[in-house]
């Protein structure tokens, strides 16, 4: 389904499926002129995106050979399709920061890490694993695509038309949002959104992310915009609104957690809710990431003369830094402040630590797990209990609180406790 959304400039959103997502749909959007077109995001690599993005494109009759597209972020639901793009030859536009984190996070790995971390912060096993299997991110991956990147404030021209690319982090370290200045449309991605609000997750070595995040926004409210065009869903009010909004959830989920940790700080830890999931038994489950060196498509840099031709950025073999590289797609994120490499026993869990024969981790310690605290607060969950969330979700709320939490400590608000592996938190 194709909406045309802006007549002058072209813009037209491709309504792209996210089935059994809490997200519901990508808003694919296609800039279109004389000059050529620009596809910005693609929804998941699984079938019912494809049909979605595809069917748009073709109903919209774009050539192929004028078109290109900008990946804003590495979540598959944006990327997922890149692929699809690469084996037709299009050209692929992603921020620098961005390809630049995900050239440097070891893919295999990362999942992995950020369970560690997880665990470390109290999260049970079972949990975990239950979330590794049905974690879309994962699943819809995108196949390799080759990138050539931009820089901050680099302005992509098609025909007359000026895109500036802002770098705008906080939702993924490298995410950038276009920005029309001539016509005042700003290309939101996830960085504003208004049903929902963005996820901000924590991330290997950006211990930061709310920080950035809530600076990325106050410089875009200071942009003048007079459409927004959001990634998913719909728009419902003025983008500055919007902005304000956000920045208040976000202080009130600090002052939450803030006050969640005071008052809960000395409660015994063997009563809490979510702690009675059984241990994990068997292995963890495998990154289903690549194992092999990926093929590398080379971006099409001359004799068919793209239509998009970023300033100064001119397509560089595979390879090289800073140029057009194969991506390792999705290398999720992340692990934070001092985290150890590998988790405790596998087999060892909050809840044994008064009967645990070996060292447990969770002996000894004072304080409020981030897991227990993510548990306590207010989630917009339709009305669910944390008990009912689907792991998923789980693992979101889990990023988020710990962002807040780092967010927190950064400041001085909180004491970020480590006993043998295991992190809680307390008040000075
Ligand atoms: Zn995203």
């Amino acid at each position: 389904m194709v909406t045309l959304v802006s007549e002058n400039p072209k813009i037209w959103n491709i309504h792209v499926r996210l089935p059994q997502n809490p997200l519901k749909n990508l808003n694919a959007y296609v800039i279109c002129t004389d000059a050529g077109n620009l596809v910005i995001d693609t929804g998941f690599n699984r079938d019912e995106c494809r049909e979605d993005l595809w069917g748009g494109i073709e109903e919209l009759g774009l050539d192929l050979s004028r078109t290109a597209l900008f990946v804003t972020h590495l979540h598959s639901d944006h990327c997922g399709l890149a692929g699809d793009f690469a084996q037709r030859g299009c050209p692929i536009y992603m921020g620098e920061e961005e390809h630049r984190y995900i050239m440097e996070s070891d893919a295999a790995d990362a999942w992995h890490r950020l369970e560690a971390l997880f665990y470390s912060e109290g999260m049970p096993p079972g949990t975990l694993s239950n979330q590794a299997d049905e974690n879309q991110a994962r699943k819809y991956a995108p196949a390799p695509y080759t990138v050539t990147t931009v820089k901050d404030h680099e302005v992509i021209r098609l025909g007359d038309l000026e895109i500036t690319c802002l770098h705008t982090p906080g939702h993924t370290p490298g995410i950038m949002t276009l920005y029309l200045a001539r016509e005042q449309v700003y290309f939101s991605s996830d960085h504003v959104l208004f049903d929902i609000t963005p996820n901000i997750a924590i991330w290997h070595g950006i211990p930061h992310s709310l920080a950035d995040y809530m600076d990325s926004l106050r410089a875009v409210r200071d942009l003048p915009i007079r459409m927004t065009l959001p990634a998913h869903r719909q728009v419902h009010e003025d983008v500055y609104t919007r902005i304000d909004e956000i920045l208040h959830h976000h202080d009130e989920r600090l002052e939450e957690i803030y006050r969640t940790v005071k008052e809960r700080q000395d409660e015994p830890r063997l009563t809490e809710p979510g702690l009675t999931e059984p241990g994990l038994t068997e292995p963890r489950p495998t990154e289903p990431g690549p194992t092999e060196p990926r093929p590398t498509l080379t971006t099409p840099g001359t004799p068919s003369a793209p239509a998009v031709t970023p300033n100064a950025a001119p397509a560089r073999a595979p390879g090289e830094r800073g140029g057009s590289t194969a991506v390792t797609p999705d290398a999720a994120p992340a692990h934070a402040l001092g985290e150890k490499d590998g988790a405790p026993a596998a087999d060892c869990t909050p809840k044994c630590a008064s009967v645990c024969a070996v060292a447990c981790p969770w002996d000894g310690l004072s304080g409020i797990d981030a897991y227990r605290i993510a548990s306590h607060i207010t989630w917009s969950a339709g009305g669910r209990a944390w008990e009912t969330f689907p792991p998923t979700q789980i693992w979101f709320a889990m990023s988020e609180t710990l962002s807040h939490l780092y967010y927190l400590v950064d400041r001085g608000k909180l004491l970020r406790i480590e006993h043998d592996g295991a992190f809680s938190y307390r008040t000075p």
